[in-house]
């Protein structure tokens, strides 16, 4: 069995994980959330689609227990295990340098959409031209009864883990989301690792 393998604060992975394989992501610090995809590796063009999952699971936060479903709805990845009480966001885009220019940082701050295109390319996939919306994990975006948002702080606690299992051969890219903008990633706005475990 593997070791696991850390995913450093503000950057990104990305692991292939064969049909029948199963990978463990770790909140090492509980506070830090981790935005999450899977593209088909036959044919990237079809990718984990957060649109999709909540029109085939009709809910807006998927449990453990809950497949989620390609961009052409077939089944992609069984969202095996989840040890915590956490939601995880479906309905917020991945960060991108545009948010933070906007909040008055360089153009340089590393962001989740920068992170999902530096992740493939470290493995020598091309990122398509428009990222998908994340499954961001554990990040809390609570929905009250009228629609309205808010963005909190993380209820995950440390150690908590979420167990996926593939059913197509996949490349699942997360990032330790960089956003110290907000409390997204807990009061104290500090950026920590996360880290994957691939399991037998
Ligand atoms: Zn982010």
């Amino acid at each position: 069995m593997s070791e696991h393998t850390i995913i450093p604060a503000r950057t990104g992975k990305a692991v292939r994980v064969k049909a029948g394989e199963r990978l463990k992501i770790i909140n090492l610090h509980g506070t830090q959330v981790a935005d999450t995809w899977a593209l088909s590796i036959d044919d990237p063009s079809e990718y984990l689609s957060m649109e999709q999952t909540r029109r085939m699971n009709f809910k807006l936060s998927p449990k453990g227990g809950d497949m989620l479903f390609s961009n052409r709805r077939n089944e992609m990845v069984l969202l095996e295990e989840d040890s915590g009480p956490a939601h995880h966001d479906t309905l917020i885009a991945a960060c991108d340098k545009w948010v933070y220019l906007k909040a008055g940082r360089d153009e340089d701050h590393p962001s989740c959409q920068g992170n999902f295109r530096n992740a493939l390319a470290e493995i020598g996939m091309e990122a398509p031209a428009l990222v998908p919306n994340p499954l961001n994990l554990w990040m809390n975006i609570p929905v009250n009864p009228e629609g309205v948002l808010s963005m909190e702080p993380p209820v995950s606690r440390e150690g908590d883990y979420i167990v996926f299992a593939p059913v197509m051969d996949v490349v699942m890219v997360f990032s330790a989301c960089p956003a110290d903008t907000t409390d997204i990633n807990g009061k104290d706005r500090i950026i920590r690792d996360v880290a994957y475990k691939l399991l037998a």
